[in-house]
């Protein structure tokens, strides 16, 4: 029998296994069940399709995803791996073949959607037939409280029931205990090895900015960085959602949009084009995502904030799945703070709820507010710790802060004096243009310019002011009162400020019209390509795009960019040479070999 090792090696073409993938395989050859909860990314797949194609009899994988189903049966086929689905999108004939392979034999995975697994037909032809192990994929779909939840996960229990001996492996990236305790529950699964990796992605880059004009500041990210490149723009509103595609589009960056308002054919054509097209910009609400496999993302980009730290790693690890550097880039601004606390006030959720909300979104402002590593204050939420990582905006280029304390004071001490003096509020506009001491109309029709508080921050501009009230309204130093139309007002804690008693350090804002060549993709060196490989990794994606047309698959089924990459750099001029490249194993040599040694020697 081979091991695990010969297998990685042989059918995938990969060198070494990663992190506690052998250890998790190890578990469920030994017949144990197991819980593993893996950054997206991680390489979940593998885990059990391994021990699939090692055991005896086939591996029944429950996957959520129609969608994503046949792309993962594809890529396996192409492996040379004997694999197969079952789902509604399927016509009977098709579904009776799928049967009668599995009930002779030849399948070593079968796809299964749960709701379909749970009808009395394929529970009987599961018994009739000999099952390797069965994967719970996307297990944190059984979570009540996840955005996720599928009613038909909660049948998932009786497989144990029913196959008490055959070994189940339950798998999802979503990272907190309580979710790993409510799926071990919920699954039956108390008495599996849980295997919990780290959830650090160090091949994303994450960078935070300003955001002023966001969809300027949006094209400029991608035309500087990542044109030609697939990504994904998040947004919190189907509008903009539209207005972004649209705009995007307008300027020569090919993107469609993405959400739950559309009708559902339009919205599994755009999936589809997204997975198989290159260089296509998705711009989409949260509802796009969960298990978009498409492993050469290259960018994530939030141009609203999200509404948790959770949900903000959850997205933006849809970038860089193949471990090449991606990008995480997120353009936040003061609108989005009081946007997002309006959104909580007037929710219709209890007093819980709330609370709970305005922890999350303050977890989420720390991390934007943040003067040191943004990787270790994500992975801090997570319960890891690490060492500042040399891979974020703040460590490749430390932001300055400075006390802000006066600036503080003078803002607090403009938002009392107009309501103790005269009994007004106002928001944000007009308190700074009272500070900054601009005489508009209204400044005049008011009189504030007789305030005792006009004019006493000359020395900063709208954008620093904005800045200061940004990251007051972040620490909840200043409230908006959402039924006095968005005006400001004090909180129990500004007294301290006001008095003295708190240091206030601050983020110093640093008008920059492009990023630093320096904070741009940092590993962006290791990829780069001298000309004539260059040359050599055109012509083998284009050769790539060409056969993936007539495979109707999306190009990655084919070859990642990273195995074309490394062709191109190693220019091999033998099969034997070809079968070292990371990414080529025993099957793509044989149908691919001689076709990409000719292709490279064309060049
Ligand atoms: P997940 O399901 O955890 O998001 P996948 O199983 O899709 O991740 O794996 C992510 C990528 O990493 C895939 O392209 C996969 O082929 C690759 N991969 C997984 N394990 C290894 C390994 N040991 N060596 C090299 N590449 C790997
Ligand atoms: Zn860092």
């Amino acid at each position: 029998m081979s091991t695990p090792l010969e297998t990685l090696q042989r059918v995938f073409g990969y060198e070494a296994f990663r992190g506690e993938q052998q250890a998790i395989i190890d578990t469920l050859l030994a017949g144990g069940d197991a819980l593993v909860l893996m950054p997206t990314g991680g390489g979940k797949s593998l885990c059990y399709q391994i021990p699939a194609l090692l055991r005896r009899g086939t591996g029944i994988v429950v996957s959520p995803l129609i969608a994503l189903m046949q792309d993962q049966v594809d890529a396996l086929r192409e492996l040379g791996v004997r694999a197969a689905y079952l789902n509604s999108s399927q016509d009977w004939r098709e579904a009776r073949e799928v049967e009668r392979q599995m009930l002779d034999g030849e399948l070593d995975l079968l796809y299964v959607a749960p709701e379909r697994l749970l009808t009395d037909r394929c529970m009987d032809l599961l018994s009739r037939s000999r099952i390797a192990l069965f994967a719970i994929d996307e297990a944190h779909c059984v979570s009540q409280w996840g955005h996720d939840f599928r009613p038909e996960y909660l049948g998932l229990s009786v497989l144990h029931e029913h196959w008490p001996d055959v070994p189940r492996i339950a798998l999802t990236a979503t990272a907190t205990g309580t979710t790993r305790e409510e799926i071990a529950r919920r699954l039956a699964l108390e008495n599996a090895a849980h295997f919990v990796s780290s959830f650090d992605r160090p091949n994303i880059l994450y960078r935070i900015v300003e955001k002023n004009e966001v969809k300027r500041q949006l094209l400029a990210f991608i035309r500087e960085e990542h044109m030609g490149d697939s990504g994904i723009v998040y947004c919190l509103s189907r509008s903009r959602v539209e207005d972004i595609a649209a705009f995007l589009s307008q300027n020569g960056i090919p993107a469609l949009p993405y959400h739950a308002g559309m009708d559902a054919a339009r919205r599994a054509e755009h999936q589809a084009r997204f997975l198989r097209e290159e260089g296509l910009v998705m711009t989409a609400t949260i509802a796009f995502g969960m298990g978009v496999n498409k492993p050469d993302v290259r960018f994530v980009a939030h141009v609203d904030l999200p509404k948790s730290v959770e949900g903000y790693y959850q997205e933006t690890g849809r970038a860089g799945r193949d471990g090449e550097p991606a990008t995480a880039w997120m353009a936040y601004g003061l609108q989005d703070v009081v946007q997002q606390r309006r959104m909580i006030d007037e929710s219709n959720g209890d007093e819980q709820f709330k609370r709970r909300s305005g922890r999350q979104l303050d977890a989420m402002l720390g991390l934007c507010e943040t003067v040191d590593c943004r990787r270790q204050q994500l992975l801090a939420y997570f319960g890891q710790n690490i060492q500042p990582c040399g891979n974020c905006d703040t460590c490749l280029e430390p932001p300055e802060s400075w006390d802000g304390t006066v600036a503080a004071q003078k803002l607090l001490s403009a938002i009392f004096r107009l309501w103790r003096e005269r009994g007004q509020r106002y928001g944000a506009g007009h308190i700074i243009d009272i500070l900054r001491g601009k005489l508009t109309p209204r400044v005049r029709e008011q009189g504030h310019d007789t305030l005792s508080v006009f004019g006493v921050g000359a020395d900063l501009s709208d954008q620093a002011w904005r800045g200061v009230l940004r990251q007051l309204l972040a620490k909840g130093l200043v409230a908006v009162d959402f039924e006095g139309h968005g005006t400001l007002m004090l909180t129990d804690d500004s007294r301290s400020v006001l008095k003295g008693e708190t240091v206030l350090m601050l983020r110093r804002e640093v008008a920059r019209a492009t990023t630093k060549a320096s904070t741009r993709r940092q590993a962006a060196a290791d990829t780069a390509l001298e000309p004539d490989e260059l040359e050599r990794f055109e012509a083998l994606r284009a050769w790539r795009a060409s056969v993936a047309r007539e495979h109707g698959v999306p190009a990655y089924v084919i070859f990642h960019d990273a195995t074309l990459r490394e062709v191109a750099r190693r220019n091999p001029q033998t099969l034997g040479e070809l079968a070292h490249v990371h990414g080529v194993g025993v099957r793509k040599l044989e149908a691919y070999g001689e076709a990409l040694l000719g292709c490279v020697a064309e060049v």
